[in-house]
């Protein structure tokens, strides 16, 4: 299959999850993963007319968006790894959208470079619903507190709450937290679902999904400045 067929076919079953779940038309939107791929990966779906795409690296993505957004400026960029507070300017700068803000010190330094520089990527609290202790998000039960330090203490406006459940357990009852939790309180975006579970994302009430081998293909097995974060993709 070439990618725009990739790409039509993942819609197709977007939008009928999104239709099954009894969800408005158009309230899911795709992220396409890019990860490890270069340009000339990424150049087909934009031609097939996808326009928003999600990063894991800072360093990556500065390396690679900057000349296709020239040619293409309505792409929205979405930060979907961890994100270090030295490399909040950077994040600041290149990304529309950061779903990995999981600590005070990263809303800290995101909400001095938001000031500082005049942009305001829209920002998700990643929550570790797994509580796997490798993994980046806070803890399920931190959560209500932080995103109310991010309002009140840094002044920074959190849109929804991303996550990523552990790889060998069912996604279903980690999308079913992370929606009570946004309901509680009152966040409207959710950023979950992945390649193989998207469609049940949409059924618990995703906003973003973010899909990568699906839409990308296999992703190279070597990516030479950092192999080891290929293994946890
Ligand atoms: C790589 C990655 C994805 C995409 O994973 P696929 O299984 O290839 O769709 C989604 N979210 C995050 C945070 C990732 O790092």
């Amino acid at each position: 299959m070439t990618a725009a067929e990739r790409l039509a076919e993942i819609r197709a079953r977007i939008d009928r999850a999104t239709a099954e779940h009894g969800r408005a038309p158009g309230s899911v939107r795709l992220i396409g993963v890019t990860k490890t791929f270069g340009a000339e990966d990424v150049r087909p779906l934009i031609a097939a007319g996808l326009r928003d795409f999600g990063e894991n690296r800072v360093q990556e993505a500065a390396g690679k968006w900057p000349a296709l957004r020239q040619e293409t400026p309505e792409i929205r960029l979405d930060l979907i790894g961890p994100l270090q507070s030295n490399k909040a300017a950077e994040a600041v700068a290149l990304f529309d959208a950061i779903h990995s803000v999981d600590r005070d010190r990263i809303a800290t330094a995101l909400a001095k470079e938001i000031a500082r520089q005049g942009r305001s990527p829209t920002l998700f609290v990643q929550v570790n619903t797994g509580e796997e202790p490798q993994k980046a998000g806070i803890a399920p039960q931190e959560t209500a507190a932080f995103v109310a330090r991010c309002r009140s203490e840094h002044g920074l406006a959190i849109a929804g709450l991303m996550a990523i459940p552990p790889a060998d357990e069912s996604p279903g009852p980690h999308f079913a937290l992370l929606a009570k939790l946004a309901r509680e309180l009152g966040l409207e975006r959710l950023s979950m679902g992945m390649s193989s579970d998207y469609e049940t994302a949409i059924a618990f009430g995703a906003t973003d999904v973010r899909v990568g081998s699906a839409l990308m293909g296999d992703r190279p097995q070597t990516r030479p400045e950092n192999p080891g974060n290929l293994a946890s993709g």
